[in-house]
């Protein structure tokens, strides 16, 4: 249960009642408990201090339609996410931030297309501790520096909780990994910041996983937050992943949170990338995440899934029409 409590309610009193009702207390503007949602009925003492009460089915509580029924907005400096603003927005990068040249690329790719938000991981969570693991600080400071020189936002993921201050001071809009959706050290400090912050679901995980895991930097006062579907683990090899379009629609229809989506890892291949970006945003989509690389061959982490610059340009100047077609736009 979300109560908003009425302005006579101090934040003393509200400290007290938070105990007393086992709860969280929020202040995003409005003194707020979040109580378990076992908790269906309210009793007098509760009724008597608040000034709505929301009654959800689940733990998927500020997330929930049954909470907020429009979307919520996210500003990623200077464009806009979610609200009415039906935009969506292209969010294009390398893998890994390998060199300064490589970087600076992309980044130029960026400006030259329009494309605000650069992506790019500078810890990586690889598969096998074998293989390139980041550039880490070394690689914050060039995407510090992309932004600064070229007026970018800065996407880059945090892998765990060790350098999750170095992330959240260096990036923009700060990622969290399919691998690290559980790390509760991560998500506790991303609720504590106020930048944006895009949770990649877990491959293995349920959406009600998913969205649970979205409550913790929520409820830790952070609303800036984004969803990622990014493919899940199937029955299927020939692909990477499957990426769950039938629970993209579960997110828009049950969830106020605006939705990216990133074909890149749920395929695995350049070649499915375009048609499926395609497939993407023609759900009406708040986002959508594609690997590039200046020269994906010689790519030091997911090789065969990033697409060369002149494939990102043909994608990128093929997607306004399919967005308009559902009303939304390229931004
Ligand atoms: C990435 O964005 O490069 C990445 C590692 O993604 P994911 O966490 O979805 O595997
Ligand atoms: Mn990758």
């Amino acid at each position: 249960m979300i109560i908003h409590l009425n302005k006579e309610v101090t934040q003393k009193q509200a400290e007290d009642l938070a105990v007393k009702y086992q709860s969280i207390l929020l202040n995003n503007g409005k003194l707020t408990l979040v109580t378990t949602s076992k908790l269906k009925v309210a009793d007098d003492a509760l009724k008597a201090v608040a000034d709505e009460i929301f009654v959800t089915d689940t733990d998927i509580q500020l997330a929930s339609k049954q909470y907020l029924k429009t979307k919520r907005q996210v500003n990623l400096g200077g464009v806009t996410i979610g609200g009415s603003t039906h935009n969506t927005i292209a969010i294009t990068g390398p893998c890994s931030v390998e060199s300064e040249e490589q970087i600076e690329s992309a980044a130029k790719l960026c400006v030259e297309l329009g494309v605000k938000v650069l992506r790019a991981g500078a810890f990586k969570p690889r598969t096998s501790p074998y293989t390139f693991q980041g550039l880490g600080l070394e690689g914050l400071k060039l995407l510090a520096k992309m932004r600064d020189k070229y007026g970018l936002q800065i996407i880059t993921e945090v892998r765990d909780s060790t350098h999750a201050d170095d992330v959240i001071e260096y990036a923009d809009i700060i990622q969290i990994g399919a691998k690290s959706m559980y790390d509760h050290g991560i998500l506790r400090k991303c609720g504590a910041s106020k930048k944006p912050v895009l949770l990649k679901r877990g491959f293995g995980t349920t959406l009600q996983e998913f969205v649970q895991a979205a409550e913790f930097i929520l409820s830790g006062g952070n609303p800036n937050v984004i969803l990622c579907e990014r493919g899940i683990r199937t029955f299927e090899t020939k692909t990477r992943f499957t990426l769950d379009l039938c629970g993209v629609a579960w997110l828009k229809e049950y969830t106020n949170l605006p939705v990216i989506l990133d074909p890149s890892h749920a395929i695995g291949y350049a070649y499915g990338v375009p048609d499926l970006s395609r497939a993407c945003v023609a759900m009406g989509i708040d986002g959508l995440l594609i690997e590039s690389h200046p020269n994906p061959k010689v790519a030091m982490s997911d090789a065969d899934q990033q697409l060369n610059f002149d494939e990102f340009r043909a994608l990128h100047s093929s997607l306004q029409k399919v967005a308009e077609a559902v009303g939304y736009s390229i931004v």
